[in-house]
């Protein structure tokens, strides 16, 4: 260890940092010291080294946020040391003095956390104003309306963020908002800009009256005790209810904690050469490469993200300021190629003069994630494998989101029901009913209406309410604004800063183009152009869908679809789990095939007994009084379900199809009426009493727990005879017509060995009966599903008879846990509200108790039979959290719904890029189904 090196260890040792400060082309942090700065911190320290002109200031470590919490609310020692000499570094860089009378340093005061979290936590601008330093902001600028309406800002956000004072009730009005509407109506004004100097006066006396008389304390005059004030309620806001639901939402540890950045405040609001904006480095709706942002002359930069005033797309800049807009455009450039990734930053000029606030990557749109992820690696700035890291699974959602119906949309337009136009914030089509604050879109959500939360704008409190809504719409605000950001994150339907709009909320009604819509009316949005249309109007899917599915759209003609399909054949390239869909229809199956399964991973085949004209045969079978009886009715099944079969195999062509034989419980198909009943008996030919007696026979107390699964198949042999003679019936008919096929028959709920064992004998028994009535024969596997926590013990034992085991998370989950998945969503919230589960166990898996019977079984089953195949069929094989999971414990594949397929064939790329050092997957590696047929990207249909 070298001299310098031992010494800085000393020091380092002796003195604990808790400050970095940033200034004059050198911070103390970096762009990778997130963790200690928070995002806003460590890219404050970045753009200042990377030559950006950043105002002066220092971050408090999250460290310190920690230690506040952990102490009881107190600072950890030689803070104040630290905050008091970074605060001298940013006196003498600026060139002004904190709490000076003639020439006053006024400082921002603003979190940063490690994860970015818009809006959730306080900042306080303007700080270190008081009744002499606003006399010195006067002389200093000239410009006395400015320096009152600064220490006006000032005592407001101090007054609702540190003090308190805020509206208490959903309805209520925002203090300070009361008291500036009742200035202006005494002064016979419409605007904020046109009150006074002195009513701006008036109005910080009014303030801190308000404050004395409602919050019971004096506002504080001296400039550091603000300053502490202002870090303290920083600090706490990390815990405030709307950034504790945040971080609920988005899965962030509360253990984090915040930074707090001090900086230098510069002004927007200092006359006709000052500004504020906000831009991105490229398009965050559509991803386009192209500058993207807004501006407001003249103003604080939360005016633009308020949404108070519209603000002008930044291209105007050039009419205005005309270098600042060259030097935004360098900005631009050196921010997207040494960050790699589409940016978001926040900028002011002060005289003429650019300052760079912030940066960070920028918030967009699955669209927009997808294109800017691919465009990157066309533009050579990122790898395949990157790009792949940048999107999370969930996104992919949005390219497979419906539009409008043309043909419904332009006659909604033809009637006039279009009524207003606002900013296209969030794309794609949504329809609901209107609700016009953010717990009754909450509430009307959970009992099940679909709903668009109409707002004047949105806050942080709204995010919940956001979350349940179909679509967003607010009558103020630009494309940067709370509702937009939040909604484009959300990926929700947006419709911004739609001026035609006049809400009253306590009305419960808005008034658009002379027509009131209230409370429950529905009305539609288009988030892709920014249009709102009275009424419902029915949607169509997307272009992927069109392109892949319906056919309707060709792949050249669809920009989206082609970078998705790009997308799909880079993660098909690096993914070592196969996906498989959930499938019970040759036409599902085929919208699996071109979404890119793999095979089916579960074909539910009671799904196949509902159909009008095979119920009557069902419940004949189920009704009979012997095995005659039944073999009767299941010989008026069997040429329709195998017709089924048929059909499923000619679509999949040589992929593997996983058929569970019979699961439900039978009275599940069974009417319950007294006249269905007796219609049902006359149709059978037995009376409506015997009909009644064997239903009620049927009847069990606790039949998921019950005579279900294999046990229906052994009591009932036929059933599984009948079932597995038009699996291979089907198999041999369609093979001979040179498909390739391969059936797996998968027998559900098995808990010991030797039910297995029964039912096999008896598939293979019809297997052979069948190959040799046909003259043919087909590969087959006969497997079991894994979904009972017996089953997974004693895997060993299972694998001895089963050829491949398949996770049924969905039972597995309840019988590990004993939790009913049919009742359980009645009562979870409970828990997680109580912080005793995190997230739905049948939602993603739980990996520490049902993961770890996976892992097990899937050893146990491997020792004994070491290619034994294993996958996934239960709701989590769609979970990109549980894709990850299947991957790490080394399953086959994961099966889920068609729609889902190109969200697992992502999460499996990136559990793979993730997880290991595996590269490309070799063509030789690429074994059973895939060697088949290999997978490739998704194709169009021909
Ligand atoms: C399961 O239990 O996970 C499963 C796939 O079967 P089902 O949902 O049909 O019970
Ligand atoms: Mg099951």
């Amino acid at each position: 260890m070298g001299v310098k090196k031992a010494t800085a260890k000393r020091r380092a040792g002796t003195k604990k940092r808790y400050v970095y400060f940033f200034g004059g082309g050198r911070a103390e942090g970096r762009a990778d010291m997130k963790e200690l700065l928070g995002g806003k911190g460590a890219n404050l320290a970045e753009m200042t080294n990377i030559g950006l002109p950043v105002p002066p200031g220092f971050t408090l470590s999250t460290e310190v946020c920690t230690y506040y919490y952990e102490q009881g609310k107190k600072y950890p020692k030689g803070l104040e040391t630290q905050v008091t000499s970074s605060l001298g570094r940013v006196e003498k860089l600026f060139g002004m003095n904190f709490g000076d009378s003639e020439n006053p340093l006024l400082l921002s005061v603003r979190s940063g956390a490690r994860a970015s979290m818009p809006g959730m936590m306080d900042t306080i601008l303007n700080l270190g104003l008081n009744v002499e330093t606003v006399e010195g902001l006067v002389s200093r600028t000239g410009n006395e309306r400015f320096a009152w309406d600064s220490y006006r800002r000032f005592v407001q956000m101090y007054g609702d963020v540190v003090l308190g004072l805020k509206p208490e009730k959903k309805d209520d009005v925002d203090p300070f908002e009361e008291i500036i509407e009742r200035k202006k109506r005494e002064r016979g004004v419409t605007y904020d800009t046109d009150l006074t100097s002195q009513d701006l006066k008036g109005l910080v006396d009014l303030f801190k009256r308000e404050i004395q008389s409602r919050r019971g304390v004096n506002f504080p005059e001296d400039p550091m005790e603000q300053l502490w004030g202002a870090i303290g309620a920083v600090f706490g806001s990390w815990m405030n209810e709307r950034a504790i639901s945040y971080r609920k939402l988005y899965d962030i540890p509360h253990s984090w904690g915040t930074a707090v950045n001090v900086q230098a405040m510069v002004f927007g609001n200092m006359g006709d050469d000052s500004g504020t904006g906000v831009a991105f480095t490229r398009d965050p709706a559509t991803g386009e490469n192209r500058f993207y942002g807004e501006f407001l002359m003249n103003a604080q930069g939360e005016d633009v993200v308020a949404g108070i005033r519209t603000p002008l797309a930044i291209e105007k800049l050039h009419e205005v300021l005309p270098h600042v807009h060259d030097q935004l455009l360098d900005v631009r450039k050196k921010l997207d190629r040494h960050y790699g990734d589409m940016q978001d930053f926040e900028f002011t000029i002060q005289n003429g003069r650019l300052f760079m606030l912030q940066t960070r990557t920028g918030k967009r749109t699955g669209f927009a994630a997808i294109r800017i992820a691919v465009d990157l690696v066309d533009e050579g700035l990122i790898t395949p494998q990157e790009s792949l890291l940048r999107i999370e699974p969930d996104q992919l959602n949005q390219l497979l989101r419906p539009v409008f119906d043309i043909e419904e949309k332009r006659r909604a337009v033809g009637e006039g029901r279009m009524v207003a136009k606002g900013l296209n914030a969030g794309p794609g089509a949504a329809t609901g009913k209107v609700v016009f604050n953010a717990p009754d879109a909450e509430e009307w959500h959970r009992r099940g209406e679909r709903v668009v939360l109409v707002r004047i704008e949105t806050s942080p409190e709204d995010i919940r309410g956001m979350s349940a809504s179909e679509g967003i719409l607010t009558a103020r605000g630009g494309m940067t604004s709370h509702a937009a950001l939040v909604a484009r994150q959300m990926g929700k339907v947006c419709v911004a800063g739609c001026t035609g709009i006049d809400v009253d909320y306590a009305g419960r009604q808005m008034r658009v183009k002379g027509q009131t819509v209230r409370e429950g009316d529905y009305i539609s949005l288009d988030g892709t152009t920014g249009e709102v249309m009275l009424g419902e109007i029915k949607t169509k899917p997307s272009e992927v869908i069109q392109v892949l599915i319906e056919g309707t759209l060709k792949p050249e003609g669809s920009h989206v679809y082609q970078q998705f399909a790009k997308l799909m054949s880079w993660a098909d390239r690096f993914r070592s789990l196969r996906v498989r869909a959930n499938a019970d229809q040759p036409d599902q199956s085929r919208v699996a095939i071109a979404l890119g399964a793999e095979g089916i991973g579960l074909c539910r085949t009671e799904h196949m007994f509902f159909g009008e004209e095979r119920i009557d045969s069902v419940r004949e079978m189920i009704l009979a009084a012997d095995g005659e009886g039944r073999r009767k009715a299941l010989a008026k099944i069997l040429p329709m379900q195998k017709g089924d079969f048929v059909g499923i195999f000619e679509v999949m062509n040589g992929l593997p199809v996983t058929i569970r034989t019979l699961d439900p419980p039978l009275h599940e198909f069974l009417p319950h009426e007294d006249k269905e009943i007796s219609e049902l008996a006359e149709k059978i030919g037995i009376s409506a009493e015997v009909a009644r007696q064997r239903i009620n026979a049927l009847h069990e107390a606790n039949p998921m727990l019950g005579h279900r699964g294999c046990r229906l198949g052994i009591v009932y042999p036929e059933i599984t005879e009948m079932q597995a003679r038009a699996i291979f019936e089907a198999a041999c008919e369609v093979k001979q017509r040179g498909i390739d096929v391969h059936p797996e028959v998968m027998i559900p709920l098995v808990a010991h060995v030797n039910e297995l064992k029964q039912q096999e004998k008896l598939v293979r028994k019809v297997a052979g009966e069948v190959f040799e009535q046909k003259g043919v024969t087909v590969p087959y596997l006969v497997g079991t599903m894994i979904e009972l926590p017996r089953a997974a013990l004693t895997a060993g034992e299972v694998a001895t008879v089963a050829e491949f085991f398949s996770y049924g998370t969905n039972d597995l989950t309840q019988t590990t846990y004993g939790l009913s998945r049919d009742d359980a969503g009645k009562f979870l919230q409970e828990y997680y509200d109580k912080g005793i589960l995190e997230k739905d166990p049948f939602q993603t898996i739980d990996q520490d108790g049902v993961g770890l019977l996976m892992r097990i079984g899937t050893e146990r089953g491997r020792g004994v039979r070491p290619k034994l195949k294993v996958g996934i069929c239960g709701e989590h094989g769609g979970d990109p959290a549980t894709v990850e999971f299947c991957h790490s414990i080394g399953l086959d594949y994961v099966s889920c719904s068609p729609f889902r397929v190109p969200i697992a064939r992502l999460a499996a790329a990136r559990a793979a890029l993730k997880g290991s050092k595996k590269t490309e997957r070799k063509k030789s590696s690429v074994k059973d189904e895939g060697s088949r047929k290999a997978a490739g990207p998704a194709r169009p249909p021909k």
